[in-house]
């Protein structure tokens, strides 16, 4: 009998509801149940596959190829579980399959309405989720924030499954506290306003977590106890933290889990979260730093989209670096300013490592190959991601092996030398534009040659990656670029398709054909990285 645990956003977007959500999930699971979560985005997109990552972040995809919002990217890390596409859902989503039960007569002649169809659908996914994952709790976290037009069907099935089973259905409302600079005091009248405009849809919140810059007092938690009507030990303190991992540890100050566990009538239970406070410690050490470089484009909005948008590699450079006692410093190198100015390439050579993460177009392609040219040649260890293995092919053809035309058919599906040429079957798709959810998606089998730097990081020959895909090496070319020195180390077998590229005589020059970040997890960091990380910082002590 799962339980359902709402958690919708109050006072604006972008104070941590996904990590929030997250660490509800992680305190439950701690306490020794089964934990699962769903994000759901009001957007009209049916997944996240087509949009930008300037726009909503990094698609984040799951095991089975779904390309969903960033969170089940959080979910995943927190609870180290492997999600599905039934751990997320968009209106997209929702309406497409209505409309898909109406085409096959399944409204039994009914009319169908916005309402009650559209909740009841949402109650029925829901429901399927803790179901599917036979989840002791299920966190169901609503995109958006309270009063939106967007979200508010959303809210309503909400609202539907508390009246059905009460004893079962609990709602937490993330709310931020400012603490304006020339009152030097919280205010809490913004939180007041965002549980207002929930009641008016029908919710009342169980337990408020409270973000603010500081921690929040007793007086604060008092005030909001009596104008939002909820106990004040349901007002949870969420103060900004140095690292996301902090928070579950933070939220049980306040007792988050075990008010949990009382408001759905359970037995009190102590958390084990032995191994993640460990984790914690081993983040606020002291400890030498590691600078790793990344060279992407996907930025030119600041620095929060820009953390938004490769946020999976950001992750996985910090679990590798903390699993090697190093303290991360990430820089974000822009590949355009190496077309401008290719003297600037010369920066690198002060990073212990750079990273090409995945990528789309044209757009710094030239920039992202000098870099990698410059990895190659001045040995600076270099991981590829995708994107980033498909410009090393093509740098290393045309640098290493003389082809000096050599390009990808993404650029140019004309050109003569195409390095990396389009899947057959993806051809096809992309001439009917067939774009939504059709990339090379989710997991794939890998074999791994022994005597690797693939197998050193793997410790074995048979692993699998998650994919997200049009492209590919092109396997006329493979033995041109093998007899210049490199080694394909990883190798799809069904399909013979190359996954690790890396480089015979340079201490780390890997390239992989998947995306290893979505699959690194805090207490287990994904082996490449580590690997990358440790021959990275080998120079720093
Ligand atoms: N644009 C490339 C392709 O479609 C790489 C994709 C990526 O980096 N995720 O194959």
């Amino acid at each position: 009998m799962t339980r359902f645990i709402f958690v919708a956003g109050g006072v604006m977007s972008g104070v941590g509801k996904g990590v929030a959500t997250a660490s509800i999930a992680k305190i439950l699971q701690s306490k020794g149940f089964r934990v699962s979560a769903l994000k759901i985005d009001p957007y009209i997109n049916v997944d996240a596959g087509t949009m930008n990552p300037i726009e909503h972040g990094e698609v984040f995809v799951t095991d089975d190829g779904t390309e969903c919002d960033q969170d089940v990217g959080n979910y995943e890390r927190f609870l180290n579980e492997s999600f599905s596409t039934w751990n997320y859902l968009t209106t997209g989503r929702v309406y497409q399959a209505v409309i898909n039960r109406e085409r096959n007569l399944e409204y039994g002649g009914r009319c169908v309405e916005v309402v009650p169809h559209i909740p009841l659908e949402v109650i029925a996914r829901i429901e399927e989720a803790g179901k599917k994952d036979r989840a002791d709790f299920i966190l169901v976290e609503i995109g958006g924030t309270v009063g939106e037009y967007q979200n508010l069907l959303f809210l309503e099935a909400a609202r539907m499954m508390k009246l059905t089973m009460p004893s079962r259905v609990l709602f937490a409302l993330v709310t931020y506290l400012p603490v304006p600079r020339m009152i030097g005091e919280m205010k809490t009248k913004p939180t007041q306003t965002a549980v207002r405009s929930l009641n008016s849809a029908g919710i009342q919140p169980d337990i408020i977590l409270a973000r603010s810059e500081l921690p929040v007092d007793e007086p604060r938690k008092k005030k909001i106890s009596i104008f939002c009507n909820v106990a004040p030990e349901d007002v949870i303190s969420a103060p900004d933290v140095h690292s996301i991992y902090e928070i579950p540890l933070n939220f049980e100050k306040d007792n988050l889990g075990n008010r949990i566990l009382q408001k759905f009538r359970l037995q009190k239970k102590a958390h084990d979260l032995r191994d993640w406070r460990r984790l914690v410690e081993v983040i606020h050490a002291k400890k030498p730093e590691v600078h790793i470089g990344v060279v992407g484009k996907y930025f030119e909005t600041g620095e929060f989209t820009l953390m938004d948008s490769y946020i999976s590699v950001i992750e996985a450079i910090k679990h590798a670096s903390w699993a090697n006692k190093r303290e991360p410093k990430i820089t974000w190198l822009s590949a355009e300013k190496y077309e401008k100015n290719p003297k600037a390439i010369k920066e690198l050579a002060s990073f212990d490592g750079i990273i090409v993460p995945g990528g789309f177009g044209n757009r710094g392609v030239e920039g992202k190959i000098k870099a990698i040219q410059f990895c190659r040649e001045q040995r600076i260890s270099f991981l590829g991601l995708c994107f980033g293995l498909q410009l090393a092919v093509i740098e290393f053809a045309r640098n290493a092996c003389g082809v000096r035309d050599a390009t990808s058919g993404e650029f140019n599906p004309h050109a003569k030398h195409l390095l990396i040429d389009v899947m057959p079957e993806q051809k096809v798709l992309l001439k009917e534009k067939r774009y939504g959810g059709t990339m090379r998606l989710g997991k794939y089998f890998c074999q791994i040659t022994k005597g690797t730097h693939a197998f050193r990081a793997y410790g074995q020959t048979e692993i699998s990656e998650r994919h997200r895909h049009r492209y590919e090496v092109n396997n006329e070319y493979r033995e041109i670029l093998e007899k210049k020195g490199m080694v394909f180390s990883g190798i799809n077998p069904e399909r013979n398709l190359v996954e690790i590229m890396e480089l015979k005589n340079h201490p780390f020059f890997v390239g992989v054909q998947f995306h290893p970040e979505l699959r690194s997890r805090p207490l287990i960091p994904h082996p490449l990285f580590r690997e990358f990380v440790r021959v990275s910082s080998r120079g720093r002590t």
